[in-house]
This record gives structure tokens, C-alpha cells and sequence, in this order.
């Protein structure tokens, strides 16, 4: 599974990183961005597919996107 995420969608809420505090970060000012990478496209893998999922659905502004 591939997750993609909108940093300029994003309203810093916080809610991904509860949710996947593994693949999930966030800026100074606390805008999302990935852990691991500046891309804004990461890889999961399947043992973090649930948090990543839960992100997804619990973002209010659809700033994580899943394919
Ligand atoms: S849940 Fe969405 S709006 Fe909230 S911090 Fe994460 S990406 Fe930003």
C-alpha cells in the first residue's frame, strides 16, 4: 500500500500521529510529513497498514491519501 500525503491540505491537528505514531510527523509547525522521508509518498508496509488506515479515515481534511 502506498500513502500519499497534501502538507498544504493539512491543519495540524494531530490526529495521524495518534493513530501511526511510526510513519506519521509533523514540522515546527506542525504540519504533517513522514518520518522516514521528505518524500511525500511512502511505502507501508503491512504491519503498519491498520494505523496508516485509521490516519486516513480519521483525517478531517482527506490530507492522507491511500492507494
Ligand atoms: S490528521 Fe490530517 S489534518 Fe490532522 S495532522 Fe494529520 S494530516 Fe494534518
Amino acid at each position: 500500500m502506498k500513502c500519499t500525503i497534501i502538507p498544504e491540505k493539512c491543519i495540524a491537528c494531530g490526529l495521524c500521529q495518534l493513530a501511526a505514531p511510526e510513519v506519521f510527523d509533523y514540522t515546527d509547525d506542525g504540519i504533517v510529513r513522514f518520518i522516514h522521508t521528505d518524500s511525500l509518498h511512502q511505502e507501508v508496509t503491512e504491519k503498519l497498514q491498520s494505523g496508516v488506515t485509521t490516519a486516513y479515515k480519521k483525517c478531517p481534511t482527506r490530507a492522507i491519501l491511500m492507494e
